[in-house]
């Protein structure tokens, strides 16, 4: 626990810091890509130029996501959160994560019936999907099943004593699951650290899962995962529904299970 919380205290400065560095450098990217185009714009169309500077856009472009990635991280984003049934904005998420995966990849939608109320950013919502899809993807080159399920549980007691952290109450609960090529136990315990990744270079930047673990704090919630080498991985997130914490109830830190 007292490890869970050094790493969320590490994660915060390494945010504010990676914000900061963000912000500075989306200006000078800005400013880069402005003059590009200028240059594109003042040579004639066949100009032998012309390539150079599509290549010199193409790369501020690619910095220019990352930086975006870092600044999300970072949380400086606008958060905007609001009453929502959870099921909707997964239903509204479906057809940009179908987007998302290869056609060898079959995608299961398995929502409950109920209505699920959270306080919610749903922007922030689906850029969680999108990170937990593009995962899901890579880690199933030859194609495989993702599965995203929505339903609701209580945390009890039980679960904070196996868990070691928890705030009794009724919870929303998103499950992603994948039958890609899962994580042993070292991969696991590092995943959520920014800038962690087992990608090569130029494909992963290690920020996906920082900036999934950094939304559910935000929106109070847990993150559970369980993986297997072989066998697939499942996030778990579990979101607290309207109502279901008992009132005056400090939710305190949120560490993830791991
Ligand atoms: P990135 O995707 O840029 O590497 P992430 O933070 O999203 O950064 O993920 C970190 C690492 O966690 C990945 O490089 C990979 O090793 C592992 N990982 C994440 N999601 C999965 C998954 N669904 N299946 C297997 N490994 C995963």
């Amino acid at each position: 626990m007292a490890e869970q919380i050094r790493q969320s205290q590490k994660m915060e400065s390494v945010g504010v810091l990676a914000g900061g560095i963000a912000h500075d450098f989306n200006n000078l990217l800005t400013g880069m890509m402005g003059f590009v185009t200028l240059a594109q714009m003042k040579l004639a169309e066949d100009d032998d130029v012309q390539p150079f500077l599509e290549q010199v856009m193409s790369a501020a472009e690619k910095a220019a996501s990352l930086t975006q990635g870092l600044l999300a991280f970072s949380r400086k984003q606008v958060n905007h959160p609001e009453p929502v049934n959870l099921n909707q904005v997964v239903e509204n998420v479906r057809k940009l994560l179908s987007r998302l995966v290869t056609n060898k990849i079959r995608m299961n939608f398995e929502l409950c019936d109920a209505t699920l109320p959270v306080v919610a950013d749903s922007s922030q919502i689906d850029q969680l999907f999108t990170n937990l899809a593009n995962n899901a993807r890579d880690a199933m080159p030859e194609g495989g099943t993702l599965t995203i399920s929505t339903g609701s549980m209580d945390i009890t007691e039980e679960w904070v004593y196996e868990h070691g952290f928890g705030v009794i109450g009724s919870y929303a609960v998103i499950t992603v699951t994948d039958t890609g090529v899962g994580m042993d136990e070292v991969t696991k315990s590092h995943v959520l650290e920014p800038f962690f990744t087992t990608k090569e270079v130029g494909k992963g930047s290690g920020l996906g899962l920082a900036i999934v673990y950094g939304i559910v704090k935000q929106h109070d919630g847990y993150l559970v995962i369980d993986s297997k080498p072989g066998e697939g991985t499942t996030f778990k997130i579990l979101l607290p529904l309207i109502g279901g914490i008992p009132a005056g109830i400090d939710v305190g830190d949120q560490p993830a299970a791991l």
